[in-house]
């Protein structure tokens, strides 16, 4: 954790909960999380559960809301879809784009991924840009050749001053849901490259790890210089485990 750049704990919750669960849950974060905390918190729950979160707790709390996704479409005949105005309008602040499950199980291309950061800037809010290499593209060699590709997308598309005001989610897919985390180098190497790719502003983003952090690693891994917080799926959905990762950071 650098000294310069507040740290951030971003809970994606995926397609978990009911009111009932969002309801405790939300309860036992803000309960433990008021005051003045180092890192800032974002919670990002279902799309349905979002104004549940905002009217219910959030709105007097130092919790910040975030959602897992948003259309790459402003508005207009797109059955199903949620735009990122929708999101700004209910009370996100951070919208996550370019998760891997959104890649893997919806095909999203960096493409999609690209329109859908830069609306969310459009909707004055900050996008989480995830990034990373599948267990076969590291045992090539191609790690680093993955993440330039996934980052130059949304560089290419948007600039540079973008980037300089959104937060990058570096999570290995190996790594995601598998109980199996990179190793505080193995992530500081990536990290570093991904603060490397953006030039000068590089040292203002943020840049979060994701995959399998729980509260017994994510201290060596905040020890890292580049290292800035964390995206938590499976241990966020436990209020105290997820505060323990909030406190370590
Ligand atoms: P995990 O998920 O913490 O359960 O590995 C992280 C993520 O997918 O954002």
């Amino acid at each position: 954790l650098s000294n310069k750049r507040r740290p951030i704990i971003i809970a994606n919750w995926k397609l978990n909960g009911t009111t009932a669960f969002v309801s405790d849950l939300l309860d036992g974060i803000t309960e433990q999380w008021f005051g003045v905390h180092q890192a800032e918190v974002v919670v990002c729950p279902a799309f349905i559960h979002l104004a549940q979160a905002v009217n219910e707790h959030l709105a007097h709390s130092n919790v910040a809301l975030g959602a897992q996704d948003c259309s790459q479409f402003e508005e207009g005949a797109y059955t199903g879809d949620v735009s990122a105005e929708m999101l700004h309008d209910i009370g996100c602040q951070y919208v996550i784009v370019g998760h891997s499950e959104r890649r893997r199980f919806y095909s999203e291309s960096d493409a999609q991924v690209a329109k859908k950061f830069d609306l969310v800037h459009q909707s004055m809010m900050t996008p989480i840009l995830c990034v990373g290499e599948t267990q076969e593209q590291r045992e090539a060699g191609k790690t680093l050749d993955v993440i330039k590709r996934q980052v130059g997308a949304a560089l290419d598309y948007c600039g540079v001053e973008k980037l300089a005001r959104s937060v990058v989610a570096y999570e290995p897919l190996w790594a995601v849901g598998t109980g199996v985390t990179a190793t505080p180098d193995q992530a500081q190497e990536v990290h570093a490259f991904i603060r490397e790719l953006l030039g000068p502003v590089g040292q203002a983003v943020r840049i979060v790890y994701g995959g399998s952090v729980k509260a017994n690693n994510a201290e060596t891994l905040f020890a890292e210089p580049d290292i800035d917080g964390a995206l938590v799926g499976g241990a966020a959905l436990k209020a105290d485990d997820f505060i323990e990762i909030c406190k370590a950071a």
